[in-house]
């Protein structure tokens, strides 16, 4: 992608927030907040949300099926689980303020999770013991009235999450595939680049389940949880849940809830009616799980941990782009067009490139702003480069002048210096 003329903008004079992810990734130009609690995301950050994203489904398409669900839903289904009247996050909109069209008077809520909705859905199969289990999922907006946004994208009033839901005959048969997902979700968070800091946490149910839950902790000093852990059992829990002996005897770590898996058992499928007939042909609630990743959390998450003074440091499977290329050509034709010709021998060979060739822009300018981005590599060429470029890797200082050809084979090996 060529810099110039393209909506990629910095904006280094975003205002300071309360947050390193939601200052710098204002700066960078990868969001806009447009009001509290509620970001655009432009389009280098829409870039590095899909690909999280895409990592997560290519996990989950392991075990379920990707689907799309309504954001808009009757609150009749919410009324059913009595989850109306309890939540207290839910936004609701009515129709009846549209004066020209008095007769939609329906309110609605916008869907903060999924469960009254899917659930009716799953129960027009009518399925026997043989079609369970199944899961299915979606990547998508959630919208919750949250008291206090706060963290840029930590804790946001629209923010994107992923959420499977699964259906079993029997509890044997959830509890087994609720273990599967412990394993699956740990993949996916080693290949986001946040697998040696983020912990399996013992939780409260919250709005689900009467019963426990799991949270995926990613240390994280602005998270708002806090955890514990238990040297005796090897387990850590959440500051709700951790026993009053607990915290009296360990120090607590500070980590944001990336994901969290709940066994649901039967409670949503009791609300709905929803059966499945068993081998003697009688008929047996069904039991339920479901599994959450905020993955614009996730994005906010690793600009938390990856930084320094001068901007993103981002992992390499959900930058952006792998390669700011910076042309400092300043009117020299001879510069500009290796720099062309650089971009083209790497996008033909499918490196990701963001091309800073903008012609008026000063030296200084332009590196300020490949660090402020944070791509794994910044090629510089100038006139002082000659036939070669200056290679760099953002988190380091080393900086090397090679040729084309091996500036090509460093940045498409992974382990490269
Ligand atoms: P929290 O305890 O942080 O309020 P939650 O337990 O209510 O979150 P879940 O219902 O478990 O959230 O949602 C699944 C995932 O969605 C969470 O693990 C988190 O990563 C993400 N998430 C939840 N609320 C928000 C929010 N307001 N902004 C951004 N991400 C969120
Ligand atoms: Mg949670």
């Amino acid at each position: 992608m060529r810099y110039h003329n393209s909506f990629i903008k910095t904006n280094k004079q975003a205002k300071q927030y309360d947050s390193v992810n939601a200052t710098l990734l204002s700066k960078g130009g990868f969001i806009h907040q447009t009001m509290a609690g509620v970001y655009t995301f432009l389009p280098l950050g829409w870039r590095v949300l899909n690909k999280i994203e895409d990592i997560i489904r290519q996990e989950m398409d392991t075990v379920g099926a990707e689907m799309l669900m309504p954001s808009i839903v009757p609150t009749a289904l919410w009324e059913k689980t009595d989850r109306f009247k309890s939540v207290d996050i839910l936004f609701q909109a009515s129709a009846a303020n549209d004066l020209s069209r008095k007769k939609n008077d329906a309110r609605y809520v916008l869907s903060p999770t999924h469960e009254e909705v899917i659930t009716p859905i799953a129960q027009t199969v009518k399925p026997s013991y043989k079609d369970l289990p199944f899961a299915v999922y979606q990547i998508q907006t959630k919208f919750r009235n949250e008291e206090r946004p706060k963290s840029g994208l930590l804790r946001g009033r629209e923010f994107r999450m992923k959420d499977l839901y699964s259906f079993h005959a029997t509890a044997d048969d959830l509890s087994e595939y609720y273990d599967h997902l412990k394993d699956v979700y740990r993949t996916i968070f080693n290949r986001l680049g946040l697998g040696d800091d983020t912990v399996l946490t013992l939780a409260s149910g919250g709005d689900f389940t009467d019963d426990y839950s799991h949270e995926f902790n990613a240390r994280c000093e602005t998270g708002e949880d806090l955890v514990y852990y238990d040297t005796k059992q090897a387990v850590y829990y959440n500051k709700e849940v951790a026993s009053a002996e607990l915290m009296a005897n360990s120090e607590p770590f500070a980590a944001s809830e990336v994901g969290n898996i709940f066994p649901l058992g039967t409670k949503f499928s009791k609300a709905f009616s929803y059966t499945y007939t068993d081998k003697a042909g009688r008929a047996q609630p069904v039991h339920m799980a479901s599994y959450g990743i905020g993955t614009s959390r996730v994005m906010g998450v690793l600009v938390e941990r990856g930084h320094d003074d001068q901007g993103i440091i981002w992992p390499e499977a959900v930058a952006p782009y792998q390669v700011q290329l910076v042309a400092l050509s300043s009117g020299d034709t001879g510069v500009a067009q290796r720099a062309d010709d650089f971009y083209e021998a790497l996008t033909s060979a499918g490196v990701e490139v963001l091309y800073d060739d903008r012609p008026e822009v000063a030296a200084g300018e332009k590196l300020k702003d490949a660090d402020l981005i944070g791509l794994p590599w910044r090629a510089v060429i100038s006139a002082k480069t000659g036939e070669r470029l200056e290679l760099k890797r953002r988190a380091k200082e080393e900086v090397k002048l090679v040729n084309v050809t091996d500036a090509l084979k460093v940045v498409q090996s992974a382990d490269a210096y």
